[in-house]
């Protein structure tokens, strides 16, 4: 199984325990530990049914070519985002398959559709290499008959075995369930015909019908469905209610709610006179200036974590988040959250260093999203009833 995530829904992958295999066309790709375990098992479960060195061997190669099928395919989702100037953050292997952490899933039916489309592509491709191999040696219909009589992988079956793993992987990514690749391509042609929360909201619910099959099958035939499930029913979720957030947000933008009283705080101060600042006020984040330029952000986790590792006196300027990118205005506030979701910053300078007009926090922007909700929730009430 593939998966295709917007950064909002990354999850956090433990990375101290994933294994970075390198920079594919600049994306970091990793094998998750958990992955580890799935080798282990069929180390163990082959091991224990009296299998030899060899044929565990034999296995193992199968399962990383095919985890190396699910890297591409993950590839060809990044490569096609990137013609829209969609960056991906990340790669990551998983023992239920590949997730590729896009910077954002695009907005464009037409975009989402070909981004979702090019990862199966991409099996298609590799299916198709391999069939034409095969043919050419003459292994074509001896490796038919030998996948039909050993279910063993070993030399004489292997590519026949991966290309019928490619095919699977297509089929099995087409089906509908949101946000596998299937369920994209389902909302994106909803998307041509309704709006994208309306879409969405089909595309989750047909995706949750499927799950619950994933889990009955699962349960009989194969627990990774399970897992699957899990995932798709969490995923669409949260996607779900991204798409809803980011509807309520538009049409508004930063000035509607820029904010005009705020603290700046020195970089060459020590961190206990932000610890003041915190302690006396009810901000909870800053913008942190070298002298008239802003440099950076200071949030509550930041002076918290500056405190326990380096104590009250460090400088502020060493425990910021430098992240930084300048709003204006006239910017959607869907842009300033994305870009507070980049950044990692909860507070945003506005305007220009020459000339600032304000910041949009974190609180702010969630204050505003629950009186739009809380408005927009009682004029469909009224509609209901009249
Ligand atoms: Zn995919």
């Amino acid at each position: 199984m593939t998966l295709l995530f917007a950064a909002p829904f990354r999850i956090n992958f433990m990375k101290t325990f994933s294994i970075t295999l390198g920079k594919p066309f600049g994306i970091p790709t990793t094998i998750h530990w958990t992955f580890w375990i799935l080798i282990i098992w069929i180390i163990y479960a082959n091991a224990s049914q009296g299998q030899g060195r060899a044929e565990i061997l034999w296995y193992i190669l199968f399962v990383f070519s095919i985890f190396a099928c699910v890297v591409l395919h993950e590839l060809g989702h990044a490569i096609a985002a990137r013609r829209y100037g969609i960056q991906t953050r990340s790669i990551t292997i998983l023992p239920i398959g590949g997730v590729a952490s896009l910077e954002k899933i695009p907005e464009d039916p037409k975009q989402e559709l070909v981004v979702a489309v090019a990862g199966p592509l991409v099996n298609v491709v590799i299916a198709t290499g391999l069939w034409l191999f095969l043919s050419a040696t003459g292994k074509l219909s001896l490796g038919m008959e030998s996948l039909e009589e050993v279910t063993h992988i070993n030399g004489s079956n292997f590519f026949i075995a991966l290309l019928s793993v490619n095919l699977l992987l297509v089929l099995f990514n087409l089906i509908p369930a949101f946000p596998m690749d299937g369920g994209r391509m389902f909302r994106a042609l909803l998307a041509f015909k309704m709006s994208r929360v309306k879409a969405t909201e089909w595309a989750v619910n047909v995706g949750t019908f499927f799950a619950v099959l994933f889990v009955f099958w699962g349960f009989s035939n194969n627990p990774f469905l399970i897992f699957i499930a899990l995932f798709i029913f969490l995923s669409a979720q949260s996607e779900l209610n991204h798409v809803r957030t980011e509807s309520f947000l538009h049409g508004y933008k930063v000035g509607d709610i820029l904010m005009q009283d705020y603290t700046i705080l020195q970089s060459t101060d020590p961190l206990k006179h932000a610890v003041e600042v915190l302690l006396n006020g009810q901000e909870e984040r800053f913008l942190v200036a070298n002298e008239q330029t802003i440099i950076g952000t200071l949030s509550k986790t930041n002076i918290i974590k500056g405190l326990t590792d380096q104590g009250e006196e460090v400088l502020i300027g060493k425990v910021m988040n430098p992240e930084l990118v300048w709003l204006t205005t006239e910017d959607s506030l869907q842009h300033a959250q994305e870009m507070m979701m980049q950044k990692g910053a909860n507070i945003l300078p506005v305007g220009t260093q020459q000339m600032l007009d304000g910041v949009v926090d974190i609180d702010n922007l969630n204050e505003f999203l629950l009186i739009r909700k809380a408005t927009s929730h009682k004029k469909s009430m009224i509609g209901d009833q009249a």
